[in-house]
């Protein structure tokens, strides 16, 4: 997507340890228009691919998750890095935090994850495919599928999408970063 590259060319910084801040539109300050953009490309490419829902991570997949809901007229399940008391009976998986260097316990509750569901997987970067896998092992727990996921950026130098696509996901990126190295962007055409 034309408009994300140029933001991430514009606005991006590229930190040391292969991290890229996005925080002016995506990370932090959100810019309402381009998530939305981003969400209706998402929803033209999962057009015909039957979702019952979309799912995604707090706290950064929210917005994007949010849209693709609201255009695929579908529901958003956020998956909770912390299981509150209101959770009674829930799956939970752990996940290592790329950008916070820790683990995270997850859960989703069982009342809103089916073994007939169809989930879109929706979040904003893709790098090692942790939180991927995680969402991989909830919706095994449940029963439910995953018919597609999309990422807002993919980092493909951390080899995340490579081994989700081996696997045979349905994965798609609207910006993908082949590099990161010395500080400079090296975006995919
Ligand atoms: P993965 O689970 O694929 O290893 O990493 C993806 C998760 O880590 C995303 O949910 C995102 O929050 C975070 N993340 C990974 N790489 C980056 C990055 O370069 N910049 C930012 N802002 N977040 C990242």
């Amino acid at each position: 997507m034309e408009i994300l590259k140029n933001r991430i060319i514009s606005e991006g910084k590229s930190l040391d340890g292969g991290v890229l801040k996005v925080d002016s539109f995506i990370n932090h300050q959100m810019d309402a228009n381009l998530m939305f953009k981003m969400a209706e490309e998402f929803a033209e490419r999962f057009k015909d691919c039957m979702a019952t829902k979309i799912i995604t991570v707090e706290a950064s997949g929210i917005a994007p998750a949010i849209f693709v809901g609201y255009l695929m007229n579908l529901p958003v399940l956020f998956v909770k890095k912390k299981n509150p008391k209101t959770m009674v009976e829930m799956y939970t998986t752990t996940v290592h935090s790329f950008t916070k260097d820790r683990e995270y316990t997850l859960s989703v509750s069982k009342e809103y994850i089916k073994a007939n569901d169809k989930l879109i997987f929706i979040d904003d970067f893709l790098a090692g495919g942790n939180a991927a896998n995680a969402i991989i092992d909830l919706a095994k727990q449940s029963g439910a599928n995953i018919v597609a996921m999309g990422f807002l950026i993919e980092k493909s130098f951390q080899k995340g999408g490579d081994t989700l696509r081996e696997k045979g996901y349905n994965v798609h990126s609207l910006a993908v970063i082949d590099d990161l190295r010395n500080n400079k962007i090296i975006l995919r055409d």
